[in-house]
């Protein structure tokens, strides 16, 4: 991960099928996953054993430039594990956490070339995967350029739309 690579699909389509079993799984949303035709097959197999299905693949479209923007910016916190942004979410002291003073630091994932790398990866493995989703009319793209704010109001309302959803359902 700290190279910006992945994680091999037999780990991750293990931990999400192990995830999807328990008791609470009834409605569920995944983040970063799948993240390639793979994955993407793996999922459908694991719902339709349990008689599901995936509803909805929402994309949140965003440029290149910007995308290394948000990240190069990204800082963590190694106390207590916020995240915060030099340029749009910015501590009182620089390196330091509002929350509770601790130092903050770069994940290693987050420099430059690494996120170039995850950003040729998901052109190569990702964005295909999108016409699998597409064909099966599941494919909602939501601009999230904008503040966090903005792009949160897109999401809540694009989910919203859907007879099947409700923007203040249970999260974990
Ligand atoms: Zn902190």
């Amino acid at each position: 991960m700290d190279s910006g690579a992945l994680v091999p699909n037999e780990l991750t389509n293990e931990m999400v099928r192990r995830r999807l079993g328990e008791d609470d799984a009834d409605g569920f949303l995944l983040d970063g996953f799948p993240r390639n035709r793979e994955q993407a097959e793996f999922l459908d197999n694991t719902l339709r054993n349990s008689g599901r299905t995936v509803d909805m693949v929402l994309e949140l479209h965003v440029s290149a430039e910007e995308i290394v923007r948000r990240l190069n910016g990204r800082r963590m916190c190694g106390t207590c594990g916020r995240s915060w942004h030099v340029e749009f979410n910015a501590t009182r002291v620089e390196g330091i956490c509002n929350a509770c003073a601790g130092p903050l630091h770069r994940r290693d994932d987050d420099r430059e070339d690494a996120i170039r790398r995850r950003l040729q990866l998901y052109e190569q493995q990702t964005a295909p995967m999108l016409v699998h989703y597409q064909e099966k009319n599941r494919l909602v793209r939501v601009d999230a350029s904008g503040p966090v704010d903005a792009v949160g109001e897109r999401v809540a309302a694009t989910l919203g739309a859907r007879p099947n959803y409700s923007a203040t359902s249970p999260q974990r």
